[in-house]
């Protein structure tokens, strides 16, 4: 079979169970040693080489086998997984950029990526320097010699600016600079990261792949040999190992992610369009609406949405107003992470966590659940009453 639909990837999987027996699921292989038939093997079994199995660290059948569902889903070639989104990003950042290098994060990167880069920074010799995610392709005139990695997320965090990756990643590919980009909003279903540029993409399995908000993962995706070498490196001396019993939840995950994704993204547009109509709210941060800075290349690059958008309150209403608000809802937890089946909402001080935000309304994200919309919307305007 040549072309597959994404509903077909996600179901069907080549994982081949032992011989005489036959079920759908991957088994779960829990190993740290891993044997070998004897001493001439273990002498030719190469860690990085995927056709052996040398040590739990380096995988397993079940490890291997959700590595190859997600590369298939991103349409990369190669996949390695992280004990969580953000161990992903930082095996990612160790391995491309040593004492001396430049890396270009967006300003609405996720924090604890600005962390990470700010660490770099200030022990470890990098430069980190961060761009209006709406640059485009004037990232060129930001690029130095020593530019050695461009970092993307689309759309940002919290405030969701959608980026012009094509723009983006061709200009970083004039200069031969490899881009990153963090997928994990769209998960690989409404943008595949390769289609628009990247050369390398992250996602934390920990939001729709998981699903059940009991899971943490990550995984970073590439076609390029050398370049999954390199981040493979980093992944076996940072010693990134994830437990195989975690493995499966993902891997069941999976089946069910594009029916999931869908009536995320169908109830949250709903529950966008309602506080879109309501006097309370100056803004609707939700990529398919045009409130939401990028929403035409958004409308031009992804196919989808998600549940996961904020809004600005008008500011005539003080951030402690906007805290009552959220505490005055029933349906929704207060909550980091997102990607579950529970609505979530947090409330953010967006004065200090960008350098040039100008609003002076509060905002509040959204993680649109699958309860019915009615009751969410219900909720959402008892609560509003509350101000
Ligand atoms: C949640 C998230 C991560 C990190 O995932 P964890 O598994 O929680 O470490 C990274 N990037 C984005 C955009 C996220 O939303």
């Amino acid at each position: 079979m040549t072309k597959r639909s994404i509903e077909t990837t996600l179901t069907h999987s080549d994982y081949e169970p032992p011989a005489g027996f036959a079920a759908y699921p991957t088994a779960i292989h829990h190993a740290s040693t891993v044997l070998f038939k004897d001493v001439a093997s273990m002498r030719a079994g190469d860690w990085r080489n995927k056709t052996a199995y040398t040590y739990g660290l380096h995988g397993t059948p079940t490890t291997f086998t959700l590595e190859a569902r997600l590369a298939a889903i991103e349409g990369g070639e190669y996949c390695l997984l992280a004990p969580s989104g953000l161990a992903a990003i930082s095996m990612i950042l160790l391995a491309l950029l040593k004492a001396g290098d430049d890396v270009l994060l967006p300003d609405n990167v996720y924090n604890p990526t600005r962390e990470l880069g700010r660490w770099l920074a200030n022990d470890f010799g990098v430069s980190a320097r961060f761009y209006d995610p709406l640059v485009g392709a004037r990232i060129a005139d930001l690029i130095q010699p020593n530019t050695k990695l461009i970092w993307t997320e689309a759309p940002g965090s919290v405030s969701m600016e959608v980026p012009d990756l094509p723009a983006i990643c061709a200009a970083a590919h004039a200069r031969g600079i490899p881009v990153a980009l963090d997928n994990t909003w769209a998960a690989g279903l409404a943008l595949r990261g390769f289609d628009v540029g990247a050369d390398v993409v992250m996602q934390a399995l920990t939001k729709y792949q998981s699903g059940g908000s009991d899971v943490l993962m990550g995984a970073v995706i590439t076609r390029d040999r050398a370049l999954n070498d390199r981040i493979a490196a980093s992944h076996m001396r940072l010693g990134m190992g994830v437990g195989a019993d975690d493995v499966y939840l993902v891997l069941r995950g999976l089946e069910t992610m594009k029916l999931r994704f869908d009536a995320h993204d169908a109830a949250a547009r709903k529950v966008a369009a309602w506080l879109k109509g309501r006097p309370e709210i100056a803004k609707v941060l939700h990529p398919a609406f045009p409130d939401c800075p990028g929403h035409d290349v958004w409308q031009r690059d992804f196919t989808g949405a998600g549940g996961l958008f904020s809004v600005m309150f008008d500011a005539r209403y003080a951030s402690e107003q906007v805290d009552r608000f959220v505490d005055a809802l029933a349906l929704f937890g207060i909550g980091y992470s997102w990607g579950g089946t529970h609505s979530l909402a947090v409330p953010y001080r967006m004065q200090g966590m960008r350098r040039n935000w100008t609003d002076a309304g509060a905002l509040v994200r959204f993680n649109i659940g699958l309860e019915g919309v009615d009751d969410l919307i219900a909720d959402i305007e008892q609560a509003l009453a509350k101000l």
